[in-house]
């Protein structure tokens, strides 16, 4: 099939990349031209595990292609799909100027039959209004469907090649008979294909990132109790993760979640409920108990330096919102590294992928460190704030003996306490009693 992706962001750069690897003819269009030269000339723009391999062999065989010319990326495309950003408006709705502006632009252009695919996430409504916009300049047939995208970002090709589910919905036939051929070869283990009208499938996407953040923001408050009554969460997230009505998976607490959709998400689902006359209380508290969630170890911090932090030195691993990621959007880290440098100390960061990205933000108000125990040198104190692979089996040797205090403030619960005991640090971690 002949497939155009407009945006090549996280999304459509994955959604381009694995269409064009099941045969696919796809064409990706962005306004970005010099992310469009990067990736025309074989340079991957982003770090998604596994991804460049599959944009190397189908940049290779012709599959794949880039332009920022919108009319010729979609003149011979079946079907075009926008993965735009929807990035939170001031109220904190979702922001369709980019979905609505293509929409008008691709009005002008298509003249025969387009099947006209929303990927980004929106809000309830939205395939309706890309109807009307597209309806006002066209002169063909077409249909717009909503067909959500699930993919986690550190597992993005894995999820897309093999998705638990794929929710499309539409109420024309024609549209479902073209989606259905096209998602085909993804769910030829059985996961189904979901179709339904396309308000439902916009809802779909909302309830489950809303959903995914209700259960981290409860088990954050589940740990915050378990401090303050002496039991531990580890055992109790096992305890309750064994229920199959619960699941193991979403209880790990820590220091909030972060990136570019569960913020978002939740906060435009509150204000899609606002505009509903409908005051949707748990996602007020799941949002308000993640903000202050990404700032938990600062009492800690505070507390073990006598509120004193002007002139120490902090190491910061982990940088990026999760790990086998280099997006830092929204990530816990960037309110730590504020806290901190807001209170007279200073930060030496390091991760493994989101380095750049950080730099581009934050300039020169930390130090960068290439390699995890160089970021050690002259430190109080090692803060951790995303859960790397490379950072669960540390030599603690070394970091003990770079460190000026053995002192570790873990926002991931990546080690054990009464390891850390035994090796003679003064740990802290989130929801469990410290080793001093
Ligand atoms: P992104 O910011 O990484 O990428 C968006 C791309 O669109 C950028 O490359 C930008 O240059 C391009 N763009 C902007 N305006 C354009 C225009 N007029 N024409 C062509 N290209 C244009 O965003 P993303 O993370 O890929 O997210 C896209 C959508 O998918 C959002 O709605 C998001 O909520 C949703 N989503 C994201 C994820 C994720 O993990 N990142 C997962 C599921 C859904």
């Amino acid at each position: 099939m002949k497939i155009t992706v407009v945006g090549t962001g996280y999304v459509g750069l994955v959604t381009g990349t694995c269409f064009a690897e099941t045969g696919n003819d796809v064409t990706c269009v962005d306004i970005d031209a010099a992310k469009v030269s990067k990736l025309s000339g074989g340079q991957i723009t982003i770090y998604e595990p596994g991804l460049e391999k599959l944009f190397e062999r189908n940049l290779k065989e012709n599959r794949l292609q880039f332009t920022t010319d919108l009319a010729a990326g979609v003149k011979d495309a079946e079907v075009i799909f926008l993965a735009l950003p929807t990035p939170p408006g001031e109220d904190g709705s979702a922001d369709l100027s980019y979905i609505l502006k293509v929409a008008e632009q691709l009005g002008n252009i298509i003249t025969d039959y387009k099947v006209i695919v929303d990927k980004s996430t929106v809000p309830v409504g939205t395939a309706e209004k890309v109807q009307a916009t597209i309806a006002k300049n066209c002169k063909c047939e077409f249909d717009v469907v909503s067909n959500p995208e699930f993919l986690r970002e550190g597992v993005a090709v894995d999820d897309f090649m093999k998705p638990d589910r794929v929710v499309i919905g539409t109420r024309s036939e024609r549209a479902r008979k073209v989606m259905g051929d096209l998602f085909g070869p993804f769910v030829r283990q059985g996961n189904p294909i979901l179709f339904m009208d396309e308000k439902s499938a916009e809802l779909t996407k909302y309830a489950a990132n809303s959903f995914l953040a209700t259960k981290i923001s409860f088990m954050n408050e589940i740990a915050i109790l378990c401090e303050k009554l002496g039991a531990d969460v580890d055992m109790v997230r096992r305890g309750v993760g064994s229920d199959d009505r619960i699941g193991k998976r979403f209880l790990f607490p820590g220091i909030g979640y972060g990136g570019s959709c569960f913020p978002k998400d939740v906060q435009a689902l509150v204000k899609s409920s606002e505009d509903a006359d409908y005051d949707f209380r748990i996602l007020n508290a799941v949002m308000d108990v993640n903000e202050k969630q990404k700032l938990f170890l600062l009492p800690k911090i505070n507390a073990f330096f006598n509120n004193d932090l002007k002139g120490k030195h902090f190491a910061l691993w982990g940088l990026a919102f999760k790990p086998n990621t280099d997006d830092i959007r929204e990530a816990p880290a960037l309110y730590i590294i504020d806290a901190l440098v807001a209170a007279g100390a200073t930060v030496t960061v390091h991760d493994p992928e989101a380095m750049e990205n950080v730099k581009r933000l934050l300039g020169d108000k930390v130090s960068y460190a290439s390699h995890q125990y160089d970021c050690l040198n002259d430190a109080d104190a090692l803060v951790i704030a995303t859960e790397w692979s490379v950072f669960r089996t540390p030599d603690f040797e070394k970091i003990k003996a770079t460190l000026k205090n053995p002192l570790i403030f873990d926002g991931r619960n990546l080690f054990d306490v009464a390891r850390m005991q035994e090796l003679g640090f003064h740990y802290e971690s989130v929801g469990r009693a410290a080793s001093t």
